[in-house]
């Protein structure tokens, strides 16, 4: 195999998080890291390290989680979590779509009941950006590499079924690689292609990852090489017709 061809590593023999526990060492503990490495952390695994996580006995819900709850055959104590988490909802029915305050658009403010014990639920982030640099200042700490860091979320989409990952945050690469001004194969120069490529890399490290009991909450990404770009990654809400379509069908 040629030296560039791209590496993909699950990070295996991870115990179960808990909050206080330094994720970071205990990943550099199974991985020798190289500089430009590109690490993905499931964002459950991240806040449970975080201690980003509440016990559904302990929230009392209000009037709105009732509500929507009943409608929608939910416990209300975990509605509640998630109107908590929100900023804004998008749609109540046929499921929640949070507005985060960080600007991730998701199906329940991206609020998890699974790979977490009893009735405890996992938060995302409040800060996913501050989360990847921190994580990646620490990786620089222990082991002395520059790496690139993404927290990845599993997320639906809209227009196809099926969930894939995403980036909810990421440190040491722009989110996008702006392709526009470049030349295709026939010398047509590109208007708009604009390549979302943490989301890309994410998808593929939630593939590794998997979704129940695999125990792989983190990939490796090798020589992936560099991209210019932005990290503009989230539409205004002027620009973004769908948002601006679900409210418009929420207030009818
Ligand atoms: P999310 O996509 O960020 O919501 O995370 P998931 O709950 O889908 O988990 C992604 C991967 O991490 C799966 O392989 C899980 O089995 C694994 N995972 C989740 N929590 C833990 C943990 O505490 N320890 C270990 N070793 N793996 C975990
Ligand atoms: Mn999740
Ligand atoms: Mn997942």
């Amino acid at each position: 195999m040629k030296s560039a061809e791209i590496q993909v590593v699950g990070v295996r023999g991870l115990p179960l998080i808990r909050a206080g526990d330094d994720l970071p060492a205990l990943i550099c503990e199974r991985v020798a890291f190289e500089d430009g490495d590109i690490l993905c952390i499931a964002s459950s695994v991240y806040s449970k390290a975080k201690g980003l996580t509440r016990d559904l006995s302990s929230v009392t819900p209000g009037e709105r989680a009732e509500r929507i709850a009943a409608n929608a055959h939910e416990d209300p104590r975990f509605v509640q979590a998630v109107l908590d988490a929100s900023a804004d909802l998008l749609l109540e029915h046929p499921f929640i779509l949070s507005v985060l305050p960080c600007g991730h658009i998701g199906v329940r403010a991206g609020v998890d009941h699974s790979n977490i014990e009893g009735d405890r639920v996992i938060l995302l982030p409040p800060d996913p950006m501050a989360a990847a640099d921190e994580v990646r200042a620490s990786i620089r700490e222990i082991s002395g590499k520059d790496v690139r860091v993404i927290i990845t979320d599993t997320c639906g989409r809209s227009f196809r079924r099926g969930q894939t990952g995403i980036a909810v945050g990421w440190s040491g690469m722009p989110a996008i690689n702006d392709y526009r001004g470049d030349t295709d194969l026939f010398g047509h120069v590109l208007q708009i292609t604009e390549e979302a490529v943490v989301d890309e890399i994410a998808a593929f490290a939630n593939f590794v990852m998997g979704e129940s009991d695999q125990g792989v909450p983190a990939v490796v990404f090798r020589n992936c090489g560099t991209w210019e770009g932005h990290d503009t990654i989230y539409f205004t809400p002027d620009e973004d017709i769908v948002r601006s379509a679900l409210k418009s069908i929420e207030k009818s």
